[in-house]
């Protein structure tokens, strides 16, 4: 049931009455706002998210037009299985892909370029080793430490505005096309070719990730300050979320958006009714694996893909499998992110590594179908949040107890 306007009176005075700062307070204010589960959707949080995290998301699917019930789990997941060995035989395609896509990286000519600070700063070379900027090379990590060390590390991400792309930069060859092309997006506001096109605009980046061009404008985002950081770290605990539905059950992973206050995970556990189904019993195992997540700082890694590399690395997980078949064109390539032994479908951008989320925990689960069609395999969900600071999970899950008795 939602929270009374009451109860939500009473934990906005509790929140208030905490010792955390002002931003951390707005955090876990808007967060608990965000507890009706039933009236979060993927596609509320995927607004205004300057094209991140989008993985594909319920709306998105594919039209089954006969009108058919459509299985398709099948046999990809039987029972609980710590483990399973399709963990392993991905990484070892994830491996040879990698290899490949290195020979690419190394054929690219880094260029010097200039970065341009949001108070107008221009800078060209870290000012302590006096190494130049360069494309292919300097990351927004690096520009962020070479002004100060703590705020490389309490950045969540970047967020870049390209003056220019270098040369051999191809949006294409990166994985990033469609609707995702970096300069003015194709059939939305320019229209024709004239007009808007080629306006910059501003894009999520991985703060490790190397820059390919000059920057008129680079933002780096904390979590407290910027929605759109808040969404990247609720994204990035999805994929952590993830991988420990992988090692403690074999789940089988569909997808897994932020929320305007936390995130979920869908996977397939068998059909309705099975043995595999979530219980509230699994909250504290997942609670635990993700806790060892955390303590190994996974780095997430970005790695770009051909449809066919996709359909590989997915095999036997027919979801995927089916999202890669309808959303990625043919010829085309897309990305994936790998934390620890995790390597799933995504955009990104994502956290530098999952040692950042201080905090996590499992908040509730019910059962869905895939695509949200009840003609679908029946899906599992668990539903999650996290902070970057023990402290505010500790006043969230107090207030939470106040707006959903
Ligand atoms: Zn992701």
């Amino acid at each position: 049931m939602p929270p009374s306007g009451d109860d939500l009176a009473a934990a906005r005075a509790a929140v208030e009455a905490s010792n955390l700062d002002d931003a951390a307070k707005a955090t876990i204010l808007g967060a608990l706002g965000a507890s009706d589960k039933a009236s979060s959707s993927p596609e509320k949080a995927g607004r205004g998210d300057g094209g991140q995290g989008r993985r594909a998301i319920q709306s998105d699917g594919p039209l089954m037009d006969d009108g058919s019930p459509v299985h398709i789990g099948g046999t990809s997941f039987l029972e609980r299985t710590k483990s399973p060995e399709w963990i392993k035989a991905r990484q070892d395609v994830y491996d040879s892909i990698k290899a490949r896509r290195d020979v690419e990286l190394e054929a690219k000519t880094p260029v010097d370029i200039t970065i341009t600070m949001p108070d107008g700063t221009v800078l060209d070379a870290d000012k302590k080793t006096g190494a130049k900027f360069q494309s292919w090379r300097t990351s927004p990590y690096d520009v962020a430490a070479s002004i100060s060390q703590g705020l490389a590390d309490s950045s969540v991400v970047a967020r870049v505005t390209y003056a220019d792309y270098c040369q051999d930069y191809d949006a294409a060859e990166d994985g990033v096309g469609g609707g995702d092309i970096l300069m003015g997006e194709e059939g939305d506001e320019a229209g024709d070719d004239g007009g808007e096109a080629g306006r910059a605009k501003p894009i999520l980046w991985d703060l490790k990730r190397a820059l390919v061009g000059n920057v008129s404008r680079l933002e780096l985002l904390k979590f407290t300050d910027d929605d759109e950081a808040k969404t990247v770290f609720w994204h990035s605990s999805a994929h952590m979320l993830g991988e420990a539905l992988e090692h403690l059950y074999g789940s089988r992973l569909t997808i897994g958006p932020p929320l305007a206050g936390g995130f979920y995970y869908d996977s397939y556990m068998g059909e309705a009714g099975s043995d595999g189904a979530l219980k509230e019993e699994d909250y504290k195992p997942v609670e635990q694996e993700v806790s060892k997540i955390i303590k190994s700082k996974q780095k997430f890694e970005r790695l770009v893909v051909t449809k066919e590399e996709a359909l590989e690395l997915f095999e036997g997980n027919p979801f995927k499998e089916q999202i890669i078949k309808t959303k990625v064109p043919e010829g085309s390539r897309t990305s994936v992110y790998r934390c620890g032994d995790l390597i799933d479908l995504c955009r990104g951008p994502h956290v530098v590594h999952t040692g950042k989320v201080k905090a996590f925990a499992a908040t509730s689960h019910s059962a869905t179908n895939w695509l949200g069609d009840t003609d679908n395999d029946s899906l599992q969900r668990m539903y999650g949040v996290s902070f970057p600071d023990k402290k505010m999970l500790k006043v969230w899950k107090e207030n939470q107890e106040k707006v959903s008795f």
